[in-house]
């Protein structure tokens, strides 16, 4: 369980309340397309609103790069979350974000009233950390609450510079959510325990491979960073994705695997494609005897018959990455498939944020999961066993 003080824990009444939430969600004309991150932080808002607290919300959206940029500014969260709440959500519309707007809403607030402050990456200290931004973004409160687990992987000033100024900072249900979710699979797992890897590449999950295989009975390779354990068992892999510099890695965590008597997966056959397109010719081949001019872009049905029944009697499952290249519909098979066979069991199941939840939700087995993790970056970093900086700010219970 999470040993940081929460929204619980704390009485709000009458206070100024600033939440750091995670609102960076997909914008298209102004529109709102994927709303998940805003419903998940409705419970922590609707408390502190029913506890008296002034709620002062705050978060970051895209990448301003340190400036003002109209495209990317929080003016449409408002107007939505104003229609979630069923309550007005004010916008302080200030480009240097805590300015005369924000300063005045925040003097006029009511117990119970709901504003919320314009991105805070219209500012370039906030991602360095700096201390003025943090103190202005302190002045605004009495009491912080961070509740974005999107960037809790980050040392941000909306997230970690402000607790230096604060004495009270807590986290919020979404944070506390994702945390005691991920950390019991981790940490407490019912077994057997199974972690499915995925995606593009071995270097990015390197530390994740070596945590999990401390504390895995089985871990799952798929997706493109597979032909490069194929590489270095011997096989052709064409033009599949490689890392020619982690062959001697992948061979190590083989040997590692063996050792520690994890049962480690590898692919036995694979779809490969003359293109990267939807369009291309495809054929299956055994995984290692890959032509020339071909590439590997998903789990092959040996493969998915071999995954499928690995996770059939798992008691927790973690699931970071794609099996294949799923965003073509002709090489979404595999990543499919593990989704299916997720949603099948009767388990705890885990997806880590990123594509592996957007893999999962668009294949429309969201809602047969335990849990989604709403970060990418974090979850990640959670499962490489590192202490968050956003979570280690909060106040110890
Ligand atoms: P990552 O961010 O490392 O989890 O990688 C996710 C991306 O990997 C997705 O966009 C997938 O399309 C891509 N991917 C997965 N498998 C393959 C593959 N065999 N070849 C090329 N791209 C892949």
């Amino acid at each position: 369980m999470l040993n940081k003080k929460s929204v619980d824990d704390i009485n709000v009444k009458g206070k100024r309340v600033l939440v750091r939430c995670d609102f960076n969600v997909p914008l298209q004309d102004g529109k709102i397309t994927d709303e998940n991150r805003l419903v998940a932080a409705l419970p922590t808002i609707k408390k502190l609103i029913s506890d008296g607290g002034k709620v002062i919300l705050c978060s970051h959206l895209g990448k301003p790069k340190g400036e003002p940029k109209p495209e990317l500014s929080l003016a449409p969260v408002a107007k939505r979350l104003s229609e979630l709440l069923g309550q007005e959500v004010k916008f302080a519309a200030d480009p240097e974000v805590v300015g005369p707007n924000a300063k005045a809403a925040v003097e006029a607030m009511q117990d119970g009233d709901v504003i919320l402050l314009e991105n805070t990456r219209y500012r370039a200290e906030e991602t360095k950390n700096g201390d003025e931004f943090s103190k202005e973004l302190a002045s605004l409160c009495d009491v912080f609450v961070n509740d974005a687990f999107g960037t809790a992987h980050r040392a941000h000033c909306s997230n970690v510079g402000v607790t230096k100024y604060v004495d009270t900072a807590v986290v919020g249900y979404l944070m506390q959510k994702e945390i005691d979710f991920l950390g019991n699979a981790v940490n407490n797992p019912e077994r057997p325990f199974v972690a499915i890897l995925g995606g593009a590449k071995v270097s990015s999950k390197i530390s994740v491979i070596e945590n999990l295989l401390d504390k895995v009975d089985t871990l799952i390779i798929g997706g493109g960073m597979a032909y490069t354990f194929s590489k270095a068992q011997g096989g052709s892999v064409g033009k599949s994705l490689l890392e020619e510099d982690f062959c001697d890695y992948a061979a190590n965590m083989i040997k590692k695997a063996e050792e520690k008597g994890v049962k480690l997966l590898l692919p036995v056959d694979t779809v490969i494609a003359d293109d990267f397109s939807n369009d291309a010719n495809t054929k299956i081949v055994p995984e290692g005897q890959i032509p020339d001019d071909w590439e590997g872009l998903d789990i092959g049905p040996e493969t998915i018959k071999l995954y499928t029944d690995a996770v059939k009697d798992a008691k927790t499952v973690v699931w970071n990455g794609p099996m294949g290249a799923f965003e073509m519909p002709k090489f979404a098979a595999g990543t499919e498939a593990m989704a299916k066979a997720l949603a099948d069991i009767d388990a705890v199941t885990i997806i880590g944020g990123g594509d592996s939840a957007a893999a999962v939700n668009q294949l429309g087995y969201g809602d047969k999961m335990t849990h989604i993790s709403t970060g990418g970056g974090a979850s990640l970093e959670f499962l490489e066993g590192k202490e968050l900086p956003g979570v280690a700010a909060a106040n110890d219970k």
